[in-house]
């Protein structure tokens, strides 16, 4: 917590988990609810059939099908993502295999943050705010710009002092909350180009849209004190990408189905969370990890929210979701 900035908790890895509701598919084909909230950090299995593994699996939050998105901002969210107005670097994550409603979420979480730090800018009188927005996909380990796609594959350099950046990323000046809105409302469409011609990118593509906050408060003794930090609002590939296994838990034939960036940041984030903050972390194995590198671990804050059907034919991928998520905290 700063002078004049929001007061937040200051846990380092925030893990949650929402069940989404029976899709009209699941629905139609007579799917079953697998899981059940059990209480409000605890999620079960409902025992439908003979499990090894049925739980409880106990994380910060847990959020049932009902829980609306404001509700995952403001309890799984909120915290990490106010933490970058006081200068911390954040990064908030939907995690969870392909339509367990990841996309969903960070739209929501992306909106309620917006609204949410605009508020508190209004609010802030002492303080003057720069916010800048910038936007990237990764898709086989190719980094495209959100914000101007014309410029192709992008670079990623190391810099003494600002650690990894991605060469010629563009960087607007966000000058309100609507041009904000507007420029994620881009990215929105620009992600969307090639969806049709490649097989399922979405589930293989990686989304970041971060926003960097520059805040400078004068103290009454004139003393100018300069605040610069980063939030990260990240949309995965489907974490069926991150696992050998098919949902019906049969192994894979193929090691190319494998996400890098998505297997490294796993073990990352696995390595982070353990206490082991001082012995080797892969951070340069993968593009997502790169980029994100100064965003994760050291002083760093981040929330992950892990979504999940709680359709019976997908259990085995929600059970893949659950133990990174255990692993994670
Ligand atoms: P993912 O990005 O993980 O592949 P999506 O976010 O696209 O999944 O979600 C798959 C479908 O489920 C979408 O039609 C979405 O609108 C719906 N959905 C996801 N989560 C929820 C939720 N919590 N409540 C209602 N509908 C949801
Ligand atoms: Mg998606």
């Amino acid at each position: 917590n700063t002078p004049g900035g929001p007061k937040v908790s200051e846990e380092k890895i925030l893990v949650t988990v929402r069940l989404r509701p029976l899709s009209h598919k699941e629905q139609a084909a007579y799917d079953l609810i697998a899981w059940e909230c059990k209480d409000e950090k605890t999620i079960v299995s409902r025992n439908l059939y003979h499990d090894r593994h049925t739980g409880p699996y106990t994380f910060d939050k847990v959020f049932d099908p009902v829980c609306s998105t404001q509700k995952v901002y403001e309890d799984g969210a909120r915290d990490v993502a106010l933490s970058a107005l006081n200068g911390i670097n954040s990064t908030i994550f939907a995690y969870g295999q392909t339509s367990s409603g990841k996309t969903f979420t960070m739209r929501g979480i992306t909106e309620n943050a917006v609204k949410d730090i605009y508020e508190h800018i209004k609010n802030t009188m002492e303080k003057e705010f720069v916010l800048k927005l910038s936007a990237l996909e990764i898709y086989n380990e190719t980094v495209v710009d959100l914000l101007n796609r014309d410029s192709g594959s992008l670079r990623l350099l190391d810099d003494p002092e600002k650690g990894t950046i991605v060469e010629k990323l563009t960087e607007e000046v966000v000058t309100d909350d609507q041009h904000l809105r507007h420029l994620i409302d881009i990215c929105e469409a620009q992600r969307q180009v090639g969806e049709t011609s490649l097989n399922d990118k979405s589930s293989r593509s990686h989304q970041i849209i971060r926003l960097t906050i520059e805040s400078t408060l004068r103290e009454t003794s004139g003393r100018v004190r300069s605040f610069l930090a980063s939030l990260s609002l990240v949309d995965l590939a489907g974490s069926e990408r991150a696992s050998q296994t098919n949902a019906d838990g049969t192994r894979l034939k193929e090691g190319s189905h494998i996400n890098r960036s998505l297997l490294t940041l796993t073990t990352v984030i696995r390595k982070l969370s353990g206490g082991k903050r001082s012995g080797h972390i892969p951070y340069r194995d993968s593009k997502l990890t790169r980029i994100l590198q100064s965003s994760l671990g050291g002083n760093a804050r981040t929330a992950i929210i892990c979504t999940m059907s709680p359709a019976l034919s997908h259990v085995e991928q929600s059970r893949n979701t659950l133990l990174f998520a255990t692993s994670a905290k």
